[in-house]
């Protein structure tokens, strides 16, 4: 079955999408947990980071890049970038995702 994101991604559910290249796509999360709060998820719907391998390494880096170009546009003053892995963690979409956050300040250790 097809992940919401990959719903978003080709348009049967709508979405904030801010940037789309052949590897990825920028989200705006529906439920912003800070003044800036984007979704950088891959196209391949990879089930989350511990499902990654090896022949993903290039994707990877490619995520944090354009986590990195969007910051640059959107989070001047500073981010942070999070990905939940499992139940634990608090993933709730089985598809890899990188969250940026920004436009606030954030507590160490998260909780
Ligand atoms: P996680 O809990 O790490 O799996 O993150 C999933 C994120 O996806 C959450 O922050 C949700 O608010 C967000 N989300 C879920 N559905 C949508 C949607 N339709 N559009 C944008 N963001 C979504």
């Amino acid at each position: 079955m097809a992940t919401i994101f990959e719903k978003i991604a080709s348009g049967e559910i709508p979405g904030e999408i801010l940037h789309r290249d052949s590897h990825c796509f920028v989200l705006r999360d529906v439920e912003p947990r800070a003044p800036v709060h984007l979704l950088i998820v891959p196209l391949e719907p990879i089930r989350g980071l511990s499902a990654a391998g090896e022949g993903d390494r290039w994707l990877l880096g490619h995520l944090l890049l354009v986590a990195k170009k969007m910051a640059e546009k959107f989070a001047p003053g500073g981010f942070r970038v999070v990905v939940n892995d499992g139940k634990s963690a608090g993933q709730s979409v089985p598809h890899l995702h990188v969250h940026l956050l920004a436009g606030r300040d954030f507590s160490w250790p998260p909780g």
